[in-house]
């Protein structure tokens, strides 16, 4: 049988403010257990929430880049359940009235686009976290995250491929770092993921029962987990047998997903409106001010860039990647009037020296301006694309500027006639062989003879001349 896909992401992200939710602890990664905390976040009988108006103030941020409709008023629900990690005994979430919905998000897959529906964005807080002794028979508890601010987002069932579902997720990312309302980083578990998946069989219009994978944190894990739920689910539909609702997690040293108890339904939490905060209201003045605050996003810029500067697509999808390396490229480009060519030199060197060193465009030891001058230099003759690798490459250790290690190094491009006519005459004088061939018609040799003529001239003589001249000489 023939089966299509169905899947649904639930994206959890870590806003990046200051303090938590709703108290005015700090939100820190990696310090030492519990020092982050107050009577708030650990739970206390009889302390009230604050809410963070910068996690508002983000939330709504996120909604407007993905055309969600903001809600003017929107609740927090108590969504009960028990967990050592949750001292309340409750989750400080949101249920019927989130702070965004009815949102999309574009993503491009094999040069198809496809629209990607966003069912409601909402505010929650997250949970602390059990540390469990390896060897020991006790577990720990540190709180310092309870009370993170985190925004879940939710996506309409409209993925059909483990490939949509890893665009979605890096579209989602990108959009969250160019409006700086999260970091995204998922090593940190700043960005997480549950991941709904049923199939049904090809050109069927109903959906089939799902499974959920819990918590799966990397683009990786995502597909593997993925592709295992469609191998697993098709053969039990093979066999004729039926999908079971549960939540599953994923063993990434196995690369499978197992399960770890049958599916909670919304009324097992019994959700309820939170009494100790009120509803949050937001004027449209608001919303207004926010919306002015949100930069050119990832797809008008990619678009601007193939109008603006003449980039095919993939030049301009990957260097609008990040807001940082769209800038790099603007400024580069800017300084050198040469777009192309700096899109080359930067997806080509650059990202190949950054990504062995597994560096941000931010930490580039070369900056645009210096990009741009050994541009410059290639444009005008001063030296040749081959020697511009070598100058590249010392650029990036030293940081120095391409003018000052072609001067050092004596790098210039020979273009004066008289020495390269010289040293042709000594290459022809030194394979006679060769010469004797080539005149006899074999052409091929004419490479040989390019290769000999550039070696003795150390790589500086100017190809096209060395071309032109030995054309002539070879024939004479
Ligand atoms: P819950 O909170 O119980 O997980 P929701 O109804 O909010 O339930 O759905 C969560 C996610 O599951 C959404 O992303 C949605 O798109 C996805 N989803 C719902 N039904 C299906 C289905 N039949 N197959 C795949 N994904 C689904
Ligand atoms: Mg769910
Ligand atoms: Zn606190």
């Amino acid at each position: 049988m023939n089966y299509e896909a169905v899947i649904g992401l639930e994206v959890h992200a870590q806003l990046q403010t200051n303090t938590k939710i709703f108290c005015s602890c700090e939100t820190a990664f990696g310090e030492e257990a519990n020092t982050r905390t107050c009577p708030v976040c650990i739970g206390m009988p009889g302390v009230l929430p604050v809410l963070n108006r910068k996690a508002v103030e983000y939330i709504i941020k996120t909604g407007l880049a993905t055309d969600c409709t903001i809600n003017r008023s929107s609740r927090f629900a108590r969504k009960n359940y028990f967990y050592p990690d949750l001292p309340k005994g409750y989750q400080i979430s949101q249920y019927e009235l989130p702070v965004c919905e009815h949102g999309k998000v574009e993503i491009v897959v094999d040069g198809q686009v496809r629209t990607i529906g966003i069912t409601r964005i909402h505010l929650e807080e997250d949970a602390g976290k059990n540390l469990h002794q390896s060897g020991g028979n006790s577990s720990l508890v540190d709180l310092n995250r309870a009370g993170t601010p985190l925004m879940e987002i939710v996506s309409e069932p409209d993925l059909r491929t483990p490939e949509e579902a890893t665009e979605y997720l890096k579209k989602l990312r990108s959009i969250l770092r160019y409006i700086e309302v999260s970091d995204a980083d998922m090593e940190k578990g700043n960005f997480r993921c549950d991941i709904n998946i049923s199939l049904r069989p090809a050109g069927s219009t109903t959906f089939g029962t799902r499974a959920e994978v819990k918590n799966v944190n990397s683009f990786k894990f995502v597909q593997k987990a993925l592709e295992y739920e469609i191998k697993r689910q098709a053969q039990i539909l093979d066999e004729g047998g039926k999908v079971v609702q549960e939540t599953r997690l994923f063993d990434s040293s196995k690369n499978v997903t197992f399960s770890m108890r049958s599916k909670e339904e919304a009324h097992d939490y019994r959700y309820f409106p939170e009494p100790d905060l009120v509803p949050i209201v937001t004027s449209q003045e608001t919303i207004d001010g926010i919306k002015a605050t949100i930069p050119e996003l990832p797809d008008a810029k990619r678009s601007r860039f193939v109008r603006t500067y003449g980039l095919p697509e993939y030049d301009a999808y990957m260097l609008t990647q990040t807001k940082a390396l769209a800038a790099y490229y603007e400024e580069a480009a800017g300084l050198s009037g040469q777009p192309k060519v700096v899109s080359n030199w930067m997806m080509g060197e650059l990202m190949r020296l950054m990504n062995a060193e597994n560096r941000e465009i931010e930490e580039s030891p070369i900056r645009p301006d210096k990009l741009a001058g050994m541009i410059k230099m290639i444009g005008e003759g001063t030296i040749s694309t081959k020697i511009a690798k070598t100058v590249f490459e010392e650029m990036y250790k030293s940081g120095k500027d391409a003018a000052t290690i072609v001067k050092e190094q004596g790098l210039t491009q020979v273009s004066d006639t008289g020495a390269i006519e010289k040293i042709i005459a000594e290459v022809i004088a030194a394979n006679p062989a060769q010469h004797a061939d080539y005149k006899a018609g074999k052409e091929k040799l004419f490479g040989f003879f390019v290769g000999q003529v550039m070696k003795a001239s150390k790589g500086k003589a100017n190809p096209d001349l060395v071309n032109d001249l030995l054309k002539k000489k070879l024939n004479e």
